[in-house]
């Protein structure tokens, strides 16, 4: 069961309540009293960000300035931005990094192909694939090794989705929707798998494999979850808050698919009103108009500052310190890349 307390995150802005920032109400607006604020957690960094983070911020220290980065190290701006202060670069593909460089993948994981290149090139190479994708690569090899064709649940285009089909090109095909389930044609409707992205709707991908399963009754299922923990608890989260909320801000990038999927999880457990925004100065004013509930939560890459100054602005217009409301408890930890770690060691920085 969630229960619900004071958020530790909103001391130091919100003790002093509205006393210290006047709401600007209009004629319409309910009675400060009567306004809600509650918080979602778990909300924020997953373990896979935090690894990735760390990972190139540990990489700036140990080899100093510049690291280059394939893709954005995490879907959000603010992390680019702030990595990019320290020497950072960030590339789309691997032509763009001087040979001898060293480069870093990012924590949604790569092709075998890119491997290759990063090789070929001389490259010096430090993985940040979260664990829990390579997990997915590794069921993906294990499927093609044994020659299922394999369906694919997932966005085209986004980079954990061409990691993983790269892993066994010949065997994957692309599953986007429920509806796509109808067109596809396997070479033995008894040697069918199937896997997913791990940031989709935990809803929207079970029914997507239901419809799957009619058509190949004997779909092989992944051994474990694909949607990660991360994204599993963000949504549970996120379905508590938005019971009845006038509005659910979610803090997150447009690239973010996680965060994206939690604006439609929000809308689909009965928030009035969802919307994305990467930080609080994307709010827009109107979306408060006669607004009492107010529900706030963010994806698996937003930095905890950027929901503090949400909740700053709420505060700043007449709302009430946040309430978190826990759904889960999370702990999971993982080590930095081993490449990193052996070069740590040697700098006797570990
Ligand atoms: Fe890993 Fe899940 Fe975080 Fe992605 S959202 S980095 S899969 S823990």
């Amino acid at each position: 069961m969630p229960t619900a307390e004071s958020c530790p995150a909103t001391h130091s802005a919100y003790d002093g309540g509205m006393s210290a920032h006047p709401a600007t109400t209009t004629s319409d607006a309910p009675a400060p009293g009567d306004r809600t604020v509650l918080l979602a957690a778990p909300r924020g960094y997953c373990a896979g960000v935090d690894r990735a983070v760390i990972t190139v911020e540990k990489a700036l220290d140990l080899y100093g300035r510049p690291v280059y980065v394939r893709k954005q190290i995490v879907h959000n701006l603010h992390v680019v931005r702030t990595l990019e202060a320290r020497g950072a670069i960030f590339v789309e593909e691997l032509d763009e990094v001087p040979e001898g460089a060293t480069v870093v993948f990012s924590a949604h994981g790569v092709s075998p192909a890119v491997h290759e290149q990063a090789q070929e090139r001389g490259l010096k190479t430090i993985d940040a694939t979260c664990p829990l994708v390579t997990k997915v690569h590794h069921e993906a090899r294990r499927f093609a090794d044994d020659d299922y064709d394999i369906l694919l649940i997932g966005h085209e285009g986004h980079e954990e989705v061409e990691g993983t089909a790269g892993e066994a090109p010949r065997h994957i095909t692309l599953v986007q929707s429920p509806d796509d389930v109808a067109n596809l044609t396997v070479r033995d409707p008894n040697k069918v798998a199937w896997l997913s992205q791990t940031t989709l709707s935990v809803d929207e991908t079970m029914q997507t494999v239901g419809r799957i399963r009619e058509q190949f009754p004997n779909l092989l299922d992944p051994p474990s979850d694909d949607i990660c923990y991360a994204t599993q608890n963000r949504q549970q989260a996120v379905k508590e808050i938005a019971k009845g909320a006038d509005l659910v801000l979610v803090v997150g990038s447009g690239n973010s698919s996680n965060s994206v999927r939690l604006v439609e999880v929000a809308l689909e457990s009965g928030a009035k009103a969802s919307y994305r925004v990467d930080d609080a100065s994307e709010i827009r004013e109107e979306w408060l108009d006669a607004v009492e509930s107010v529900a706030v939560t963010s994806g698996a890459s937003v930095p905890e500052d950027l929901v503090e100054g949400v909740l700053d602005y709420l505060t700043e217009r007449g709302y009430p310190a946040a309430r978190a409301v826990h759904t889960a408890e999370e702990s999971l930890i993982f080590a930095l890349p081993p490449e990193l770690r052996k070069d740590m060691r040697a700098a006797g920085l570990s």
